[in-house]
């Protein structure tokens, strides 16, 4: 906070989800607005930052955080969460069980980080590669999210650009809500 009445944020933003499911992918369309078709799978985790100017008087500093080919190794998310403001949880939508996958992130995600009021931090459940196929269980989701305290859900694609930056939108109005 600036005597100006100018605020900057940094929230650390975790993307979640099962193997290649393109968290990646949708961190890349995002800050650099790119797709690639072939991704290396890097080891560790990939810090992104992308800057919002929100309104005149905010600017927030979205930090992501993209577990990078350790999905598997959850000896690393006890650090990995710590500190976050909020998630991407994401699915395949032409993989069925990378849906159970993202519910289990989630659970995850609630065991290990919480807000000040003991609330889970706000997470957004990612429905991509829409572009692949049509989200036909909208009413499921929807019912998912309710049940496992997901703030909302979107169809996206990182490959054709739908609902990225919605999303991101979506997540840090959240998070914007909690500070
Ligand atoms: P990660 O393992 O979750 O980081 O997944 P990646 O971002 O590496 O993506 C895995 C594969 O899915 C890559 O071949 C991507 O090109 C592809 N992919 C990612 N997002 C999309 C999408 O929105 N649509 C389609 N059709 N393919 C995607
Ligand atoms: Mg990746």
């Amino acid at each position: 906070d600036s005597e100006l009445g100018f605020t900057e944020h940094l929230f650390k933003v975790l993307v979640i989800g099962d193997h290649k499911v393109g968290k990646t992918s949708f961190v890349k369309r995002f800050v650099k607005n790119q797709f690639y078709e072939e991704l290396k799978t890097t080891i560790g985790v990939d810090f992104s930052m992308k800057v919002i100017d929100w309104d005149s008087h905010t600017r927030v500093r979205f930090q992501l955080w993209d577990i990078a080919g350790q999905e598997r190794v959850r000896g690393l998310n006890r650090v990995y969460f710590k500190g976050s403001s909020g998630a991407f949880v994401v699915y395949d939508v032409t993989n069925r069980s990378t849906l159970d996958g993202a519910l289990n992130w989630k659970h995850e995600l609630d065991g290990q980080v919480m807000l000040k009021n003991g609330c889970p931090i706000p997470a957004v459940l990612l429905a991509n590669k829409c572009d692949e196929t049509k989200v036909w269980n909208a009413s499921l989701l929807e019912k998912l999210c309710q049940e496992k305290g997901f703030i909302g859900w979107f169809q996206t694609s990182a490959k054709e650009n739908i609902n990225v930056d919605e999303a991101a939108k979506f997540l840090v109005k959240h998070i914007l809500q909690n500070n």
